[in-house]
């Protein structure tokens, strides 16, 4: 068994009663959140007390049955802990920040992990914070949780929805909403955070927990690293984290041995002609001919070029050219998203959409090539199999074997693949966010359940939270527990 709570045998092959005190989790979580809190945990602990005393002197418990149980963080301990993490999710909920600008966010995460002892760095590579709490020697595990928020207006009608507007960095008003549950993200990782430092004699080793800005514009990891991240404090064994999604009921996590979000790449191609009156294409090359051209021929990188067993998109989400009717414009500009797991599918694709985007120019003979430009790209979130499997085996322990599910890959993205190209293994766990009884009925009449990045996305915050510090302590002691 893994955990800090291994049974002791007393001479007579009784476990103790400091263990079963302590596999019960009766400690006092310390001075960390307020008296009310502390008072209150203390009248819970008193009760169960009194209830595991009872049949202490007639009970002789088999080992065996004690060895079977992982240590998991007592509900009273997550309890104890949750007024404060939930105020602070309301707060970060009603204050969402767009990304690169997420200030009073980092500052409200710094002043929360500074309270509960940790060594707190501010402004790293951008608005980033890093909360280090060091705990003796043994393994270093980074838990990462976003800052940022999108521009997206709130329309759940939750009493407290966003109503900030800002100006993003063209100018333009926009609303912002904490769309993707960043700040479940936050708020789960501070109670976890707080958790930990209660916790102190359970694990080993050094926690760190990363406030990363600019996830929604994959910017963040990658700022973080250059800044040294991975240098500048300990370098971690293991980064870990989590994401809420609208695929499963608040309750249940899922896993993804593997790659379970895709490379992302932005390419935008402008296609060259010589415009031209409409009514003379004699004296015209038209560029729309050959963007038009050029679009059907990309369809055949993903059904012709690559594996069918590898996984690819290319969309053209944008295309714009020309300004009336009767006039051949000389350019037509395109925005395409392109998508895969494999590096080698990834490669294959961007260097395809160049040669058919040149190819075509030149089969209409236009006067010049076009320009391929790759202006943004993010790496695929893949999974470390062994320890993934490791970490759902322990989660399965703790919350049950049917709370914990093989969850499909998505060809979304997330700049979380950053910090394993530096050679750490990572696992992103996917965290159930729905309404159980919403999640039942949709299920059933086959309704789509709004999800991140929707105006109406709204977890079901206290399982959610809940779930979420349950899921991360078990998946962190499991990584940092004293064998
Ligand atoms: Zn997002
Ligand atoms: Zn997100």
């Amino acid at each position: 068994m893994r955990g800090g709570a291994s049974p002791r045998r007393t001479a007579g092959g009784r476990l103790s009663l400091r263990v079963r005190l302590r596999a019960a989790g009766l400690r006092s979580p310390g001075s960390l959140w307020s008296n009310a809190v502390t008072t209150n945990f203390h009248v819970k602990n008193m009760k169960r007390l009194l209830l595991l005393l009872l049949p202490l002197t007639a009970a002789s418990f088999s080992v065996t049955s004690w060895a079977a149980e992982a240590w998991r963080a007592p509900s009273t301990q997550i309890d104890s802990v949750y007024s404060q993490v939930e105020s602070l999710y309301l707060d970060l909920h009603r204050n969402p920040e767009l990304s690169y600008h997420e200030e009073k966010t980092a500052a409200k995460i710094a002043d929360q992990l500074r309270k509960l002892g940790y060594d707190v760095t501010t402004g790293f590579g951008g608005t980033g914070v890093v909360g280090v709490f060091k705990n003796g020697s043994g393994p270093v595990v980074m838990l990462r949780a976003e800052l940022d928020a999108l521009p997206v207006p709130e329309k759940t009608g939750l009493p407290y929805a966003s109503h900030v507007t800002t100006h993003d960095d063209r100018g333009v008003e926009v609303p912002v909403m904490h769309a993707c549950g960043h700040d479940l993200h936050m708020a789960i990782g501070i109670g976890t955070a707080a958790l930990l430092a209660q916790n102190k004699d359970r694990w080993h080793g050094t926690f760190i927990y990363v406030g990363q800005p600019a996830e929604e514009r994959i910017g963040g990891a990658k700022a973080m690293m250059k800044e040294g991240l991975f240098t500048r404090f300990p370098k971690p064994d293991f980064v870990f984290a989590v994401h809420d999604s609208n695929g499963l009921p608040a309750g249940k996590v899922g896993y993804t041995p593997g790659f379970s979000a895709s490379n992302a790449d932005s390419v935008n191609v402008t296609i060259y002609g010589v415009g031209g009156h409409g009514s003379a294409p004699q004296e015209t090359v038209d560029p729309i001919v050959i963007a038009a051209r050029t679009i059907v021929s990309w369809q055949t990188i993903v059904s012709r070029e690559i594996d069918p067993q590898d996984p690819a998109v290319i969309t053209v989400g944008t295309i714009h050219g020309g300004t009336k009717n009767n006039i051949i414009p000389d350019e037509v500009v395109m925005g395409l998203t392109v998508r895969s797991y494999n590096d080698e599918v990834r490669k294959h694709l961007l260097a395809s959409i160049e040669r058919i985007a040149v190819a075509e120019s030149a089969a209409a003979g236009a006067p010049k090539k076009p320009l391929v430009e790759h202006v943004e790209g993010v790496g695929a979130v893949y999974n470390d199999p062994p320890t993934t499997t490791r970490l759902a085996d322990r989660l399965k322990q703790v919350m049950g074997d049917s709370n914990v599910v093989i969850a499909r890959p998505i060809m979304a993205s997330d700049d979380f693949a950053e910090y394993r190209f530096a050679g750490v293994p990572s696992v992103m766990l996917e965290l159930g966010a729905v309404n159980p009884e919403k999640y039942a009925e949709a299920k059933k009449t086959g309704e789509a359940i709004p999800g991140p990045h929707s105006p109406y996305f709204a977890p079901d915050r206290e399982p959610s939270l809940k779930t979420g510090i349950e899921v991360e302590m078990a998946a962190i002691l499991e990584l940092m527990s004293k064998h």
